[in-house]
């Protein structure tokens, strides 16, 4: 018998499942209790509760269904959990820490379809979606871990493997669940979801009005050399992506964040942050830059440092917010899908 995981329940959901055992509605309640705000990893954590329940429970239910089956620890204090799911998948979580509280980067999928070039997490291909249980899963460790230690999370971004749009209802269902405050209770303001432009799911996003940040990958000026980069381009170009991206600011109130990663020639020269910055005029948004990490198979070159600050300073002289990503994690390969690559006996690779 396939377990119910029970974080995949709204608490509706969790009612009726636990009124179902034949138990009174304050137990379903006291698991939620359990389940959420306080973090418990197993059902026989939930201390409260009979034993008896608690032994019915771990017989027909899961919590995530998560297991932790590697960890690096940077020397920035940068973490990344490698987790597997219950059909022997594994998804990376990285904890990343900031002045004013950590946060954590999670996974939707197994792999990606959207192949960015540049990516190690889309290199292994799409392999499946993650439940909203093993989403929310990641982030209960997580808040766990960081409790345990005495510390907070304070956000998370949506940017591990997977793109997040292509994996809707999981996704909405965990926001759903981290902006409850019988659940994650946390303010969507402190959440960010990555995506590489699926013009849709923005649109849809938008239409909610939630307080949700939205990153953008751009990594380029013009459809030339997006289509080199991003085979979604093809799909939605710039000419299609950035008026979304607009709608998106305009009904949530959020500035939009666009990434660029900058590749040595390919991205980085003036002419392209000119056009960079033509593109995003007027637009409600910030540009993060983010320095290129190296894929062994890949040819391309991380740009200069004299180059990223040209790129960098050409924006700002036409009035658009611009910072340079910090670069974290890096003795520990903290980049996107390394940790999953490595597990599973395929290249190092960096995204
Ligand atoms: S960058 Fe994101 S959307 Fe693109 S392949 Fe990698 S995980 Fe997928």
């Amino acid at each position: 018998m396939r377990k119910t995981d029970l974080l995949t329940l709204t608490p509706a959901e969790l009612a009726a499942y636990i009124t179902g055992l034949g138990e009174p509605a304050y137990r379903a309640r006291q698991v939620l209790a359990w389940l959420w705000p306080k973090d418990a990893a197993s059902f026989m954590a939930m201390t409260n509760l009979p034993l008896a329940l608690r032994e019915r429970l771990e017989r027909q239910a899961v919590i995530g269904g998560l297991s932790v089956a590697a960890r690096e620890k940077s020397a920035d204090g940068t973490e990344k959990l490698l987790f597997m799911l219950p059909d022997g998948q594994t998804v990376e979580t990285v904890i990343l820490p900031y002045r004013i509280g950590d946060s954590a980067c999670i996974s939707t999928q197994v792999g990606c379809r959207m192949g960015c070039r540049f990516c190690a997490s889309g290199l292994p291909g799409f392999v499946r979606n993650l439940t909203m249980g093993e989403i929310a899963a990641q982030v209960l460790y997580v808040r766990r871990h960081l409790r345990a230690r005495g510390s907070q999370l304070r956000g998370m971004v949506l940017m591990g493997s997977g793109e997040p749009l292509d994996n809707w209802e999981a996704t909405i269902s965990f926001l759903e669940a981290v902006k409850d405050p019988q659940r994650l209770g946390l303010s969507l303001r402190h959440v960010t979801l990555s995506t590489s432009g699926l013009v849709p799911g923005i649109r849809q996003l938008a239409a909610y009005g939630w307080p949700l940040n939205l990153a953008v990958s751009l990594h380029a000026p013009n459809n030339e050399i997006r289509n080199q980069l991003m085979p979604i381009n093809k799909k939605y170009p710039l000419e299609v992506l950035l008026p979304a991206c607009d709608e998106y600011a305009q009904k949530t109130g959020r500035r939009i964040t666009y990434e660029y990663i900058l590749i040595d020639g390919l991205n980085d020269e003036q002419e392209h942050a000119e056009q960079c910055a033509h593109l995003l005029a007027g637009r409600l948004c910030h540009v993060n830059l983010i320095p290129y990490n190296t894929v062994a198979e890949l040819s391309w070159q991380a740009s200069p440092q004299q180059k990223i600050q040209s790129f960098k300073a050409a924006l700002a002289a036409k009035g658009i917010s611009v910072t340079v990503r910090r670069k974290m994690g890096a003795d520990i390969a903290a980049a996107c899908g390394q940790l999953r690559n490595n597990y599973c006996g395929e290249p190092r690779n960096e995204g």
